[in-house]
Order: C-alpha cells, then structure tokens, then sequence
C-alpha cells in the first residue's frame, strides 16, 4: 500500500461517513461522492475533494470503497452511466462494503476482473460504534491476491479482516451474521416485553441476562433503548429486513428451510410498512409491543433502583 493511498469513497450515509473520516484522518486522499449533499461538504471541510460521479471519485484511485444501502444502488454505481467501472484503473481495487446479495457481487466481480481491476466483497459488522472507532469485523470475499493488497487499507476500518474465500464469500457470512442478529433481536425484544409485562425492574434484568447464557450484543447495546423509547438509528430497520430479504432468497435457492429468519423479516416488514423503517432495528419492540397491547416502558419495576 502506498504511504499515502489515493481512495474513492463513495456513500457516505451512517456508515460510510465514519469510515471516510478513519482514512482521512489516517493521512490518505480521499475523493468522495454521494446521493446526498450534506456528508460530502463535512468531508470536504475535513480535507476530502468531492468528486462528480462515481467514474470520479474512482479515476486515479489505488482503492475505490463502495458503502451504499442495497444491490441495486452497487451495481448502479458500478456499472452504470458514469460509473466505477468507467474510472478505476486496471491494477486499482474495488471494495464494497455494503450488505448485498452475494450472487449480484459475483456478476459485479466478472465485470471489473475481465477489465483488470480487482473486486472484493467486504461487507462488515460492528454498527456505526464500530465504524468510528475502527473496529469493524469485515469479512471479504475476491481473489486471495486482491485481499493480501486490500488488508492495511481494511485494518484501519476493523479490528478483525478475515478472507473467507471466492467472489461473493463476504457476504454469504454476512447473512449467517444477520441470522443470528436477528434471532437474538428478537430474544432482546421478547424478554423485555415479558419482564416488563411480569413487573420486574428491567435494568435488573439486563444486568441478570448479560451476565450468563443469555448475553447478546443486541440486549446489552439495544436493550437499554428499548427501554428508554429510544429508536434513533444506528442500523436502519429498512437495511435488516433488506438483509433477511437476500438471506431467504438465498436460503430459497439451496432449498433450506430457515423458519426464524422468515418469522424476524415478516416482523421487519410489519415495522416498515407502518413507516418505520428508518428508526433503528431496535423498534422491532413495537411491533411485539403491539402484538401484545403492552408497552415495555410500562413496566411497573422500571424505576426501581437496586
Ligand atoms: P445509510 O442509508 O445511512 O447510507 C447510505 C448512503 O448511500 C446515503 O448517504 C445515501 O445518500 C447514499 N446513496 C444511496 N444510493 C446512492 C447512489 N446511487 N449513489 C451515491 N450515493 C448513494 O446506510 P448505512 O447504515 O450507512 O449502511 C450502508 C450499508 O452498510 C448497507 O448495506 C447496510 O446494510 C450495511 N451495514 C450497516 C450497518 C449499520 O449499523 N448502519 C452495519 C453493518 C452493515
């Protein structure tokens, strides 16, 4: 990797902008692009040059990073008009780091090996925390090549870069990671609803639950918003049902049944439809709340000190 490496970024949402800072403030050139304006003048007030388009931001680049929300916008911004693939150069490295479909990511990697760039699929974990602080888990998918050249670049965005195998590898393990986000979404949520519902104090019961078999990063991050009401973003609950729509969709194809996550993604449709799929996924409490015509808030032991 060159001392200081010249970057593409483009998609600066809740993501994408902590992930451009990191670089930037680890030296490296950024040029970066985005649908919307506000994130590209904060970037640009940190020292970043806004690009035009997507072929921009890639013309020159030694890594082009890709951070956007679905399949769609990836391939749009990499092969259509004015696209990635129109600007990167042969021997540069594009990586996309948004949670997409791995069979669309194998189409995408045809396209920009056959024009002698490299393409890797890193899709991460870790949330918008994990994003600032640099501690993603990224897991990538490519040419083993490409990953080895890609690695300094991606270890200043996670704790944790692990090669997971061909083209489209990345983000299947991703998916397996969704599985389990959303299953133990749910578990936060239904324990939660109950304590509440039973009259226990329920920062008693977070504290009980985190301590032994039943920890999970969804309780002990989002179980204490869950009780404060507090549905702010940090993951869209538009992007988790997104995630369990291509898990089941690849489930499909393999013909596995996987009876959790389409019980979870019914209820992230249920929590979009009624126009709440911007919130945080931790408002997946909502709809259990209503199911149950009770309030987790509602607690009779919620104010009780220790
Ligand atoms: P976001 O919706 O906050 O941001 C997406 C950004 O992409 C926005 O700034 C939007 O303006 C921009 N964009 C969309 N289409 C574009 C286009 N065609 N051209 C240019 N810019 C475009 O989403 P996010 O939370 O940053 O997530 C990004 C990806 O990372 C998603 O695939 C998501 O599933 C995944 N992810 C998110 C989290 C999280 O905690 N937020 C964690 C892990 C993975």
């Amino acid at each position: 990797m060159p001392a200081v490496a010249r970057i593409g970024f483009i998609g600066l949402g809740l993501m994408g902008r902590p992930m451009a800072k990191r670089l930037l403030n680890a030296g490296h050139q950024l040029r970066v692009f985005n649908r919307s304006k506000p994130p590209v003048d904060e970037l640009v007030r940190l020292g970043a040059e806004e690009a035009s388009s997507p072929q921009r931001a890639a013309e020159g680049a030694d890594y082009t990073i890709l951070m956007l929300p679905d399949s769609r916008d990836v391939k749009d911004v990499a092969l259509g008009e004015k696209g990635v693939l129109q600007g990167a150069p042969k021997g540069s490295i594009v990586i996309d780091m948004s949670t997409i479909s791995p069979s669309v990511e194998r189409e995408i990697y045809e396209v920009f090996t056959q024009k002698g760039v490299e393409y890797l699929d890193a899709p991460v974990t870790g949330g918008t925390i994990g994003a600032e602080r640099g501690t993603l888990v990224i897991m990538v998918g490519g040419d083993f090549d490409a990953f080895e050249r890609a690695e300094p670049i991606l270890s200043l965005l996670g704790q944790k870069v692990v090669y997971m195998g061909p083209s489209g590898s990345g983000q299947l393990t991703k998916l397996c990671n969704q599985v389990s986000v959303s299953l133990s979404l749910l578990g936060a949520c239904e324990a939660l609803l109950l304590a509440s519902k039973a009259g226990l104090d329920l920062n008693k019961v977070m504290d009980v639950i985190s301590s032994g078999a039943g920890a999970s990063w969804q309780l002990s991050n989002l179980g204490p918003k869950i009780v404060e009401g507090d549905y702010r973003p940090g993951f869209k609950a538009e992007h988790l049902s997104k995630d369990l729509r291509i898990t089941l969709e690849v489930a499909q194809e393999l013909s596995l049944p996987l009876p959790g996550v389409a019980l979870v993604h019914q209820l992230m449709k249920s929590l979009v439809a009624r126009g709440r799929g911007s919130l945080g996924t931790q408002a997946l409490a909502t709809v259990i709340e209503e199911l149950a015509g009770h309030k987790i808030s509602e607690s009779a032991g919620r104010l009780k000190k220790p």
